[in-house]
């Protein structure tokens, strides 16, 4: 561990090389050298916490939830409602207005099919944003085909942030809805998501924001932001795959249809007609990942141990360090140069296609994403097919930084 990761900063009160080692996955070598996993913006690492918590789960008290009267249904049913009462501290939301779903892609086609199909019309408009991820384009364009609504787009200026006076210009009467990210998982901007809901609610629109790339970097308090929507994932934040929520205004989700029909989901079923179960289970049908959601609890309370200011802390130096080093990189380029940045470097080497270079780190041990990031419209905006993307996380390091940088440079004359 080199000086500067035990360094001086608010994020040096912890220790993060016994942070790191929580990792299990992070001690494997690839291609014979060590792991150096920049892609947590794709998939998080998981704590040995989390892993033991699924673990647990299955060895000792697997039964289904809301089911059972034996003790096994209780125990699984108390330790999946525990995981949404931690998410809800987490979020600073009411636990019962947060529907527990597979991820950030189910939350918002909840919202597109059940909060906005029903009340689209023709000539209503959709407002999204340049750097959507795809999984908040294609569910709007769905419903904008079958309702007749239109799409409008709210674009960048040159350092890759909202241009707001653009996005405000947009707000018009017919736009029902406004949904866009927190966090750019291409550029790392953090989008000024408190001060946009304030706008669109002063006009009326209703407002769905993604969180996934926000909840695994900053400390939330959705209730302040002042969204109707608000989505999150699991599986970025340390807890497992198919894990995800959902938290919406009370007055919506009772508003609300079901979107998915079937079990967990009634109160009765006749075939005369069902009498749903109250939100947020209404909007829960069938069998849910009860383990990864008990994973997803022990999640929250591992980050909850250092905190979400620490973190962020820590992931803003390691930011800086890796931003500064890549700059030093002859004929790279950052996309993205946001004032409020989360650890997301997104960058072209000249001469090097995104995918070689990506192909030529993981033999040096180190694993980037390269491609379009599930973000045509951003890649089209910047006029290229595909990125590389360095993704960090708290329990990266600065020699790792290092090290990237140094294999960078090799694959560069390589590529050259
Ligand atoms: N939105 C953003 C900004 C993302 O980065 C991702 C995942 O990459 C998603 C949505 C999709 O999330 P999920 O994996 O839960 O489907």
């Amino acid at each position: 561990m080199s000086r500067m990761d035990a360094s001086s900063t608010a994020a040096s009160t912890i220790d993060w090389a016994r942070v790191r080692a929580d990792f299990p996955l992070l001690t494997r070598q690839v291609h014979g050298k060590p792991l150096i996993y920049f892609d947590s913006a794709n998939t998080g690492q998981k704590p040995e916490s989390v892993i033991e918590a699924v673990d647990d789960f299955y060895r000792r008290h697997n039964a289904n939830v809301s089911r059972a009267v034996h003790a096994l249904g209780t125990e699984a049913t108390d330790a999946y409602e525990a995981a949404r009462t931690k998410l809800g501290k987490f979020l600073n939301v009411r636990s019962d207005e947060l529907v527990l779903c597979s991820g950030t892609t189910f939350a918002l086609n909840l919202v597109a099919y059940s909060w906005a199909l029903p009340r689209l019309q023709p000539g209503d408009a959709i407002v999204l944003t340049r750097m959507e991820h795809h999984a908040n384009i294609v569910p709007w364009q769905l419903v904008a085909q079958r309702t007749g609504a239109t799409i409008k787009v709210a674009e960048l200026n040159e350092r890759g942030e909202l241009d707001l006076d653009q996005l405000y210009s947009l707000l018009t009467p017919e736009v029902k809805v406004l949904s866009l990210t927190h966090v750019s998982n291409v550029l790392g901007t953090v989008n000024p998501v408190r001060e946009i809901c304030r706008e669109a609610r002063r006009r009326g629109i209703v407002t769905a924001v993604d969180g996934s790339q926000a909840a695994p970097h900053r400390a939330l308090d959705v209730a302040a932001i002042g969204c109707d929507f608000y989505a999150i994932t699991g599986h970025k934040m340390c807890g497992p795959t198919g894990t995800g929520a959902l938290w919406a205004r009370r007055e919506h989700l009772a508003a609300m249809p079901p979107f998915i029909g079937g079990g967990e989901m009634i109160k009765e079923v006749r075939f005369e007609g069902t009498v749903f179960n109250d939100p947020p289970h209404k909007f829960e049908a069938g069998t849910p990942n009860i383990a990864g959601f008990i994973g997803l609890g022990a999640a929250v309370d591992y980050l909850s141990s250092p905190g979400m200011a620490n973190i962020e802390a820590r992931e803003q130096e390691l930011l800086a360090h890796a931003t500064e080093e890549l700059s030093k990189v002859p004929g790279l380029r950052i996309f993205g140069q946001a004032r409020d940045r989360a650890a997301v470097i997104s960058f072209l080497v000249e001469g090097a296609h995104a995918h070689d270079l990506a192909t030529l780190l993981d033999l040096e041990g180190v694993a980037i994403r390269s491609g379009h990031h599930c973000a045509h419209p951003l890649m089209q905006h910047f006029g290229v097919p595909a990125t590389c993307r360095a993704s960090l996380a708290f329990y990266n390091t600065h020699d790792e930084v290092d090290a990237f940088v140094a294999a960078l440079g090799k694959v560069r004359k390589l590529l050259g």
